[in-house]
């Protein structure tokens, strides 16, 4: 039974990675030799090219990255290495819920040290060669801390109230557990921009001026109220711009980066916002939590039958513990999580869309398709990315696809 389980893994972990690098070998080929019409005035000939060296060079990177990973979990799985940061945390702690935690944090802990390179190279090499990189060294090592601590207090907060209800009742576990995680996420959709945001950026609500102006007379056409909008100094890391709307019930708020401000016209960014306050009217946030927390509750299902089966911690050679099921867990759904992701990229492409159509029918001008170019061309996106690319991995669909529908609203008018 065990070495079923442990073939199993290996399948699905080989597999995994073998489709992944057949989807991206697929994308990396599929790049026309001129720049599709609709957007060539803007994506020159020459933005083109460094699009595709830029998009090339992070594919090896993460291609690199993805073997390296996979590599490590197979010599952990192979010589034993699961077993013997079992036992080391067992000697570091006489609790079984502190064991589980100082297991699953050398894990965790030692993934990110390894990976560090790969990272280093992907912000110091690769951002900086295409000119996006405004990241210091400095910043760098302290967002690392910052976010490790950060794991450390919310991870290990959250596992130790979990482990607690799981050893004082198994077989209502996962009910509780599920409950637990859905009063958790609320808590962090809501306070996301409250106490994680200003961790890592500033936050400013936008000031008077030109734009202040430009968005309220916007507003009062349309008979929107409009507070909570922020500027975010996204400046700080990378040249790249950006926009989003985030939040649930009164903490609601929009936020756009100053590096968005500082590139586009005040007609642009209004139609930016435009497609926000869609997402925003629409609940979209809000429909993305209730559908998680359904499928959450299936995940704890199937979470609760690795648990009741010892035979699952055998497969990695451990002892039969909490964290061993989990870990065998998260190794063995690997499959099921890549088609959670494909059907929550589905549904947010189609929310895209479904704000683009709401900023069209508010704005009625091209300003949201020249923001949808301009921001294309200063992020250096792939353009003509492969569909089925699109299908697995993409949450936006790719420009030329919301002008194909933005073109398509304002001749049907
Ligand atoms: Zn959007």
């Amino acid at each position: 039974m065990e070495t079923w389980i442990t073939a199993f893994i290996v399948a699905f972990l080989l597999l995994n990675a073998l489709f992944d690098t057949w989807l991206s070998v697929l994308n990396s080929k599929h790049w026309p030799e001129s720049v599709p019409d609709r957007i060539a005035g803007v994506f020159t000939a020459d933005k083109y090219i460094k699009a595709r060296s830029y998009s090339r060079d992070r594919n090896r990177l993460s291609h690199f990255m993805s073997f390296f990973q996979l590599a490590l979990i197979f010599i952990l799985l192979f010589s034993g290495g699961f077993e013997f940061i079992d036992r080391l945390s067992a000697g570091l702690w006489s609790d079984q819920i502190g064991q589980s935690i100082v297991f699953l944090g050398i894990l965790l802990l030692a993934s990110d040290i390894l990976s560090l390179p790969f990272q280093w190279y992907s912000v110091f090499t690769i951002e900086e060669k295409y000119g996006f990189n405004k990241t210091t060294p400095k910043i760098f090592v302290a967002d690392k801390i910052k976010s490790w601590l950060m794991s450390a207090i919310l991870g290990g907060g959250i596992f130790w109230l979990l482990a607690s209800i799981y050893y004082a009742t198994p077989t209502y576990f996962w009910l509780l557990a599920w409950g637990v995680l859905t009063v958790f996420s609320l808590l962090m959709t809501m306070f996301y921009s409250n106490i994680i945001v200003p961790l890592f950026n500033r936050q400013t609500p936008l000031s008077e001026g030109e734009l202040r102006d430009g968005i309220e007379k916007f507003a009062q056409t349309n008979g929107f109220r409009l507070k909570n909008i922020y500027v975010i100094n996204g400046s700080k890391r990378s040249t790249k711009s950006n926009a989003y709307f985030t939040g649930i019930g009164p903490k609601k708020r929009i936020v756009l980066y100053d590096t968005l401000i500082e590139k586009h016209t005040t007609d642009e960014i209004v139609a930016v916002l435009a497609h926000e306050i869609g997402h925003f009217k629409m609940k979209h946030v809000t429909t993305g939590f209730f559908m998680s927390t359904a499928l959450n509750l299936g995940i704890m299902y199937l979470l609760n039958i690795v648990l009741t089966w010892p035979e699952f911690a055998g497969a990695l050679g451990m002892e039969p513990s909490l964290h061993a099921s989990l870990l065998v867990f998260a190794l063995l759904f690997s499959p099921l999580s890549m088609i959670i992701g494909i059907l929550s990229n589905v549904i947010s492409r189609r929310h895209e869309f479904a704000a683009d159509r709401f900023a069209w029918d508010h704005t009625q001008t091209p300003a949201l398709a020249d923001a949808l170019i301009k921001l294309s061309v200063d992020n250096l996106s792939n353009p003509t990315p492969h569909p089925w690319y699109v299908f697995v991995h993409y949450s936006h669909p790719p420009v030329l696809e919301r002008l194909r529908a933005l073109d398509g609203f304002g001749s049907s008018k």
